[in-house]
């Protein structure tokens, strides 16, 4: 059994809702596991730290992170390895970035015996809900809000934590088609396109329907102030592979998430030998080498998504197309880190947490 510190009271449900459950091919974060994780920062502390069924929440009108947005969260995911047992894919990492996204809204950090400890705890008493087919896995969603019921645009004295779990199937299916957005700016130098903050993804979305509706999965980002130099997808960091040379944008400015899938990609390309460049990446660079006909492969990295291949990237009068079938980075990158999740390879950088 886990050794517990922090005091988690649980209440089971009396009814498990998994016998109505198909496993299969679920659409991504449309279904929840029968508990959730909850705690509550009230006078400074964090108290009443529970795990109990699923259910609706009740608030107050006036609840602060509906009208001034402090509401951050995580995106994490759990695995069942080949001897049945489940493990939670760096979630060390996770929690620390959550703490930094807390601290760039001005919330209290959570503290490590309730995120660590409470998802794991959490995801051992649903674990019958984690899918073992291929690409499915049982989704992680921490995530904190402000819960002051009175209106005036200052930090929140009161907070909710919770974590709850999705059992999901394969984010994207088929490759990804991507526009190069030229007009709308998801992040700039001093703001905060590098924390998890709801906002981000609120302000991301007129851009992002713009490109479904024109056949689009996603746009690329690109920096605020050329529109030349590319950040990231929608919830993914953009990988550019040319000539045994991986290049991905460099983090520095503060206006790229730092993926966590990001930096696992990073150590096992490292380790397959290829050369890494975290640097200034133009579109003009990539569409230079797509004129070429240089040997490339572009993907987006992140939990939800995994590793996803571009097979169409539009810029302006440009539409490259590639044809993923025949690339060879993508799959193996992809291979490598999900034989880590399940265990089929050792473990060697410690990113997983058993449960
Ligand atoms: C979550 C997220 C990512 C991917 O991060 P991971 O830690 O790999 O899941 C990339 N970009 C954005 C904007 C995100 O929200």
């Amino acid at each position: 059994m886990i050794n517990t510190i922090v005091p988690i009271s649980i209440i089971q449900t009396a009814v498990s809702r998994l016998s109505e459950m198909n496993l299969y091919n679920l659409p991504f974060g449309k279904h929840f596991s029968d508990h959730m994780l909850e705690a509550d920062y009230i006078d400074g502390k964090w108290i009443n730290i529970q795990i109990r069924p699923y259910q609706p929440v009740c608030f107050n009108p006036a609840l602060h992170a509906l009208h001034y947005g402090q509401a951050i969260f995580e995106g994490i995911k759990a695995y069942a390895n080949a001897n049945g047992k489940a493990s939670i894919f760096r979630l060390q990492e996770s929690y620390n970035r959550f703490n930094q996204s807390a601290l760039r809204l001005q919330m209290p950090p959570i503290e490590k015996q309730i995120f660590i400890e409470g998802i794991r705890q959490l995801v051992s008493l649903d674990n019958s809900w984690i899918p073992q087919y291929e690409d499915h896995s049982l989704y992680i969603r921490p995530f904190m809000f402000s819960t002051d019921d009175c209106l005036g645009v200052k930090p929140s004295e009161n907070y909710k934590f919770m974590t709850i779990l999705s059992p999901s199937g394969p984010y994207y299916s088929t490759p990804l088609k991507i526009l190069v957005e030229e007009h709308y700016v998801r992040a700039s130098p001093g703001g905060v396109g590098q924390a998890k903050v709801a906002g981000n993804y609120g302000s991301s979305m007129l851009a992002a329907s713009r490109a479904k509706a024109e056949g689009y999965d996603q746009v690329l980002w690109m920096d605020a102030f050329e529109h030349k130099y590319v950040q990231e997808m929608g919830l993914m960091n953009f990988f550019f592979i040319r000539k045994g040379i991986a290049i991905t944008p460099n983090l520095d400015e503060g206006t790229i998430l730092k993926g966590i899938t990001r930096d696992s990609c990073l150590t096992l390309l490292r380790e397959m030998g290829y050369r890494i460049e975290e640097r200034p990446l133009s579109i003009d660079e990539i569409a230079e080498a797509y004129n070429k006909k240089d040997d490339i492969e572009l993907f987006g990295t992140g939990t939800a998504a995994t590793i996803s291949p571009i097979g169409t990237l539009r810029y302006r009068d440009l539409t490259m197309q590639f044809n993923v079938d025949q690339w060879r980075v993508a799959p193996d990158l992809k291979k490598s880190l999900m034989d880590i999740r399940k265990g089929i390879t050792e473990d060697r950088h410690n990113w997983l947490t058993n449960v």
